[in-house]
């Protein structure tokens, strides 16, 4: 079946640095749907100094969570504009079971029906931190990298248990390359992988 037939409502779940926020747009890409990144969205928010924004920044710079009420009303909102009618990769939410039900909750008013996958791109938390430190983001000190992967561990870890449950959750192995990891997923998910050399390879790390 070619990837235009099916529906593909997707979540990305992983760890910070698991690279799964490159891996969601490239998938994107070949899907053709949007990328939604609650995390880019709110960085957008923050920079644009919207009501929004200025009240996450200071819960985003400690590394913590915003709100599950605050996400509810961003995620309603985006998933309810035209362009992800037919799908799209949901990169940073849900992250907490509560939004989780949320989600579950907004497709079942839609007509699109439920998630179709979760692509889970998991590492070694040692791979993790190095690769946290060593791209010296300036809000990515030592001490707020390994608060991420405490507030995933706590919050969001719990969701792997709820999609698998559910028969949902495929896991991918994040600590290898960019390119060994999009095969995986395309593997997975049974859709041709582009060809890489026709891309141009060397996507941002994020
Ligand atoms: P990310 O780019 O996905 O790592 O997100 C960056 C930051 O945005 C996170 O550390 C949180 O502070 C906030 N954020 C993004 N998505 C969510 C979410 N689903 N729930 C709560 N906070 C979020």
């Amino acid at each position: 079946m070619a990837a235009a037939d099916r529906s593909w409502r997707i979540v990305f779940l992983g760890p910070p640095n698991s690279g799964k926020g490159t891996q969601a747009a490239m998938l994107a890409q070949s899907l053709g749907v949007p990328t939604i990144s609650t995390g880019e969205m709110l960085r957008a928010a923050v920079e644009q100094g919207s009501e929004l924004g200025q009240r996450v920044e200071a819960v985003m710079a400690k590394g913590h969570l915003v709100s599950d009420d605050m996400m509810a009303d961003v995620v309603r909102a985006r998933l309810a504009e035209s362009d992800a009618a037919n799908g799209y990769i949901l990169d940073g939410y849900p992250r907490t079971l509560p939004q989780a039900e949320t989600l579950d909750g907004i497709l079942s008013e839609g007509s699109g029906g439920g998630l179709d996958s979760v692509l889970f791109v998991g590492a070694p938390e040692s791979v993790l931190l190095a690769r946290a430190l060593g791209r010296g983001r300036a809000d990515d000190t030592e001490e707020i990298a390994r608060e991420r992967q405490r507030v995933y561990r706590e919050q969001t870890e719990p969701l792997e248990a709820f999609y698998e449950e559910r028969g949902l959750l495929m896991r991918i192995d994040g600590a290898q390359t960019i390119e060994s990891v999009k095969a995986d997923i395309h593997r997975a998910l049974g859709v041709a992988a582009p060809d890489a050399r026709a891309e141009g390879v060397g996507a941002a790390s994020r």
